[in-house]
Order: C-alpha cells, then sequence, then structure tokens
C-alpha cells in the first residue's frame, strides 16, 4: 500500500474501496490484525445483509477471517465502537445515511475507523454512502482486481444472471436465478442499458 497509518491521534477516517474480488476485505483484516498486533484495541462490525460465508465473521475471497459484531443498522454501532480504538466496517456501501455521522463522530473523538465497500453497483454507478464516505475520509485506497475476460485490471463488478449481463432495471435480489459477479475492466464490462417503460 502506498499509505500505511499508523498512529492516529485526533481520530482518523480510511476508506478502502474497489469493485468484487478486488481484496478489499482482505486489506481491512490485514490493517486490523496489525493493529491488535499492537496491542490497540480493534473491532469490526459488519450488516446483517450480508450472510455470505460465516455470519458472525468478515472472510475475504481467498479465505482469511477476522471476528465481526453483526449489526442491523449504523446505530448499534455507535456504543458498542466508543470502547475501542480501532473500529473497522465492512460492506459498509449497505449502511444508511446515518453510519457517516457515527463514522465522523468517532473520527472526532480519537478513533481510527476503516471503513471497506464498494465504489459502484453492478450498473457502475456510485454505490449508497460510498462516494460521501471517500469525500469525508482522511485516506482513500481504491483497490483493483484482474478482468476475468481479458487479464486487464478491472474495476467493473459484472453480473451475471443465468450466464447473461443483468439489465439495469434487474432487481438486485433475483429469487430462482443462478447470479454471479465477475471482476471486469471497462472494455469487457457490459453497462447495464436503463429500459424505459
Ligand atoms: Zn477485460
Amino acid at each position: 500500500m502506498k499509505f500505511e497509518m499508523t498512529k492516529y491521534e485526533g481520530g482518523w477516517i480510511e476508506v478502502i474501496v474497489g469493485c468484487m474480488f478486488s481484496g478489499k476485505s482482505e486489506e481491512l483484516i490485514r490493517r486490523i490484525k496489525r493493529a491488535i498486533i499492537a496491542n490497540q484495541k480493534a473491532i469490526v462490525f459488519k450488516p446483517q445483509i450480508d450472510n455470505r460465508y460465516e455470519t458472525d465473521k468478515v472472510v475475504s475471497h481467498n479465505g482469511i477471517s477476522i471476528k465481526a459484531v453483526v449489526v442491523n443498522n449504523a446505530n448499534e454501532i455507535k456504543g458498542i465502537a466508543e470502547n475501542y480504538d480501532v473500529i473497522g466496517i465492512d460492506e459498509a456501501q449497505f449502511f444508511d445515511n446515518s453510519l457517516i455521522n457515527i463514522v465522523e463522530d468517532l473520527a472526532d473523538n480519537g478513533k481510527r475507523v476503516i471503513i471497506a465497500g464498494l465504489d459502484q453497483d453492478f450498473r457502475g454507478e456510485p454505490f449508497g454512502i460510498i462516494p460521501h464516505l471517500m469525500a469525508i475520509a482522511d485516506s482513500v485506497d481504491k483497490l483493483h482486481a484482474i478482468c476475468v475476460v481479458c487479464g486487464a485490471v478491472a474495476t467493473k463488478s459484472q453480473r451475471l444472471i443465468n450466464d447473461k449481463p443483468a439489465s439495469y432495471n434487474d432487481p438486485t435480489i433475483l429469487v430462482g436465478s443462478k447470479e454471479v459477479y465477475q471482476p471486469r475492466c471497462r472494455k469487457c464490462y457490459n453497462k447495464p442499458i436503463k429500459v424505459l417503460n
């Protein structure tokens, strides 16, 4: 990484973004584990919506994991986080606006806050509160994956439903369909076209 936070006087917000399979969770876990080695009190939160793999852990795609507290909303983070020095938040794109003030308050109170999330949704559009978090952060790292089609640097998350690129109007959750995500470069990414009804 081009930047590594080791001391956090006065608080600090770090944001780790990227497409699917860019190693965001892995990087979050790495930073948290280094803080724990330095005897800092660290905790990781994740939203309830993500039940990929195990629910009480953040697990990266390469199998590295760390214990996580699953919360239903951002307000649940507030009370618990006050007792820690370093606060990790994974899959932050699934939290609502209330996370923004909570994160700023924690940093203003001297906490180091490390946030990981998808910067773009499958439509290639800014994902929820992530753009706002990137703007107020003290440090932002945008990670890349490798395009599964051509091997170039990938920044897009291609959503495939039954092996075909998803269309813009497809709902976020589809029952009874085979759905996968692939990291793709700008050239190989099929940008979903908006269908006007
Ligand atoms: Zn490509």
